[in-house]
């Protein structure tokens, strides 16, 4: 590798383990980050974590010029599967997204104050504003990988945009190189913070004495805030708001109700969604999650606590889809994802 093409991967390394160790902007594998150079595309392995960016090789090169031909036909995203080495990892479920965009540097985070506006049914409106002269573009919800970058496709022919509001999902940004892509979403997370409620501790007794399942605290603390804070759980047991809740928590949680045992609310929980619940919610004490829930999905609780915290409960949100669930769950990108985020991976 040249001089040049090795300062470029350290930038890379560098910028994605310092987003990737913020739960504000990546959670888990959640985000990706890509940069082109000599005609190679570099972009995340699917299903690694940014975090690890230093520790690990996260990157997977890709001719560019063969990834950009793929994208010209319907179905582009199975020719996408095809490139690259059969027996390394994966390149990430958005990489047509980063080879359309034309800058040397893309970042995509799942940023829990742009995910607690883009959820909104005002969120383009709100976002005009605070946004304002910043080169960027609302891009409608679709599912991640090739339907987004359709439509991220259709946006960008009526502008350019540095700047991607991924609505129910999250943001991206393009530059010159890691430190403006840096300078960029540092400057969108300024204009985009929201205060967040503190959040409430839980109660381990109260947990204790409902716990039939022998089901396990979560792993981070903050995530009791969804059955603690009355917003937080009212906004977490409505559904999924964006892709990665569905993918690794699926639609519903169960939540006790007076003298239920956990097993109660599994049960209820069950035969409505059709799929056992990750995780359970007991109101006023605090969160139970499944037996061995994966740390990637553990993640995503902190990231719906996050997200839900910065809500007030006034605004009207925009919820998934049965259909947008379905096509989630039953993804067969998204189940080798959720395989690599079990442990030992
Ligand atoms: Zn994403």
């Amino acid at each position: 590798m040249t001089s040049r093409a090795t300062a470029a991967l350290d930038a890379l390394n560098a910028l994605s383990a310092r987003i990737g160790a913020d739960p504000l902007l990546v959670q888990g594998g959640g985000g990706n980050t890509s940069v082109k150079f000599d005609g190679t595309l570099w972009v995340k392995a699917s299903g690694t974590w940014l975090a690890q960016a230093r520790e690990r090789d996260i990157f997977v090169p890709l001719p560019l010029d063969e990834v950009r031909a793929a994208l010209r036909h319907a179905d582009g995203e199975t020719r996408l599967a095809r490139l690259g080495d059969p027996q390394a990892l994966r390149p990430s479920i958005e990489t047509s997204l980063h080879a359309l965009l034309p800058h040397p540097v893309v970042a995509h985070v799942h940023s829990v104050n742009t995910i607690a506006w883009a959820v909104r049914a005002d969120a383009r409106e709100r976002l005009s504003a605070l946004l304002k002269d910043l080169n960027w573009a609302w891009v409608p919800y679709r599912r991640p990988g090739y339907p987004l970058t359709q439509a991220v496709r259709d946006v960008l022919a009526e502008r350019e945009a540095d700047v991607l509001v991924l609505a129910n999902h999250g943001l991206v940004v393009g530059a010159d190189d890691c430190a403006a892509a840096d300078a960029l979403l540092g400057e969108v997370e300024r204009r985009l913070g929201l205060p967040a409620r503190a959040p409430t501790a839980g109660d381990p007794a109260r947990l204790h004495a409902v716990n039939d399942l022998n089901w396990e605290l979560p792993s981070d603390a903050g995530v009791h805030a969804l059955a603690t804070d009355a917003i937080a759980m009212a906004i977490a047991r409505d559904g999924a708001l964006y892709p990665d809740h569905a993918v690794f928590l699926g639609a519903r949680a169960a939540v006790l109700q007076d003298n239920d045992a956990l097993s109660d609310a599994v049960a209820r929980a069950t035969a409505a969604g059709g799929v056992a619940p990750a995780f359970a919610l007991l109101p006023g004490a605090g969160v139970l999650v499944a037996p061995g829930l994966s740390p990637g999905a553990q993640a995503m609780l902190l990231c719906l606590a996050l997200v839900a915290l910065r809500l007030s409960g006034d605004e009207t949100l925009v919820y998934l889809g049965d259909e947008d669930v379905a096509a989630l769950v039953d993804w067969e990108a998204e189940a080798y994802r959720r395989a690599l985020s079990r442990p030992g991976h």
